[in-house]
C-alpha cells in the first residue's frame, strides 16, 4: 500500500512538480497538499535560514497529520545586497507576495551596479519530517537543497514563473527564468534540484 505524505503547501504548482518526481522515481507515495487537512495552522516562519524555515514547518505539519511531511522554503540571494532578500524575499518590498513591488525595489535597489558585479541565486531547502513517535519523541528529520546561479538583468523579460523570474538570468542562458517553459525550468531550477534530492531520503526514511 502506497505511504501517504503531506507536502506543506496550498501551491498546485508545486504539489504537481514533486508528484511527477516521484512518479518518475517509482516512489510508492501518494502525495497530498496541506488542502486535504481543513485546519492545518499556519507555521510562522521564524527562523534565520532557509532550512530552520523548511524544518519549522514540516515538523509542525508532521505533529498536526501523523503523517510524514515535507516542507519548502526559498528566495533570491543578490551577491551586491549581501544575500538578501534571502528568507525576506516574499516580502522585500513590505507586504508578503506582491511580486511586482519586490521586483521595482529590488531593481531600484540595483540600478548603480555594474553588470559584472549582479550575480545573485534561488535557494531551496526542501526538509522532511516524521511525526513525533510514542512519548513524544522527536521524528527523524532531512534537509536536501539546490541552488540557481546566475545575474539580475536591468529590466523584466518574459511572462512565466513568478516573483524574481523576470529579471534571473541563470549562468550560460540567453533567457531569464521567465522566459524558459516549466519543464525548463523545473530541470534547472533550486526547486527542482531540492525535490529530486528528496528522492533517496524518501526511499530510506520510508522504506517506499
Ligand atoms: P516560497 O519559499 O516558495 O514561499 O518563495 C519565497 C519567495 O522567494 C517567493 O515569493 C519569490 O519572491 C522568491 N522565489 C522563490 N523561488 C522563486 C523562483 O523560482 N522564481 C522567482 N522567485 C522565487
Amino acid at each position: 500500500m502506497s505511504r501517504r505524505v503531506v507536502l506543506a503547501t496550498r501551491n498546485a504548482g508545486k504539489i504537481a512538480e514533486l508528484r511527477r518526481i516521484l512518479a518518475d522515481a517509482g516512489l510508492d507515495v501518494e502525495l497530498v497538499g496541506a488542502d486535504a487537512f481543513a485546519a492545518l495552522p499556519d507555521v510562522a516562519e521564524t527562523g534565520t535560514t532557509f532550512a530552520a524555515n523548511a524544518l519549522l514547518k514540516a515538523r509542525a505539519v508532521a505533529a498536526y497529520t501523523g503523517l510524514p511531511a515535507i516542507a519548502d522554503d526559498s528566495g533570491l540571494c543578490v551577491d551586491a545586497l549581501n544575500g538578501m532578500p534571502g528568507i525576506l524575499s516574499a516580502r522585500w518590498a513590505g507586504v508578503h507576495g506582491d511580486d511586482e513591488a519586490n521586483l521595482d525595489l529590488l531593481l531600484a535597489q540595483l540600478a548603480e551596479v555594474p553588470d559584472e558585479r549582479r550575480g545573485a541565486h534561488f535557494f531551496c531547502s526542501a526538509a522532511v519530517a516524521l511525526p513525533p513517535g510514542p512519548h513524544g519523541h522527536p521524528g527523524e528529520e532531512r534537509v536536501v537543497e539546490g541552488q540557481l546561479d546566475g545575474s539580475l538583468v536591468r529590466a523584466r523579460r518574459g511572462t512565466g514563473g513568478f516573483g524574481y523570474d523576470p529579471i534571473f538570468l541563470p549562468y550560460g542562458s540567453a533567457r531569464t527564468t521567465a522566459e524558459l517553459d516549466a519543464a525548463e525550468k523545473d530541470a534547472i531550477s533550486h526547486r527542482g534540484q531540492a525535490f529530486r534530492g528528496l528522492v533517496p531520503v524518501l526511499r530510506q526514511l520510508l522504506g517506499a
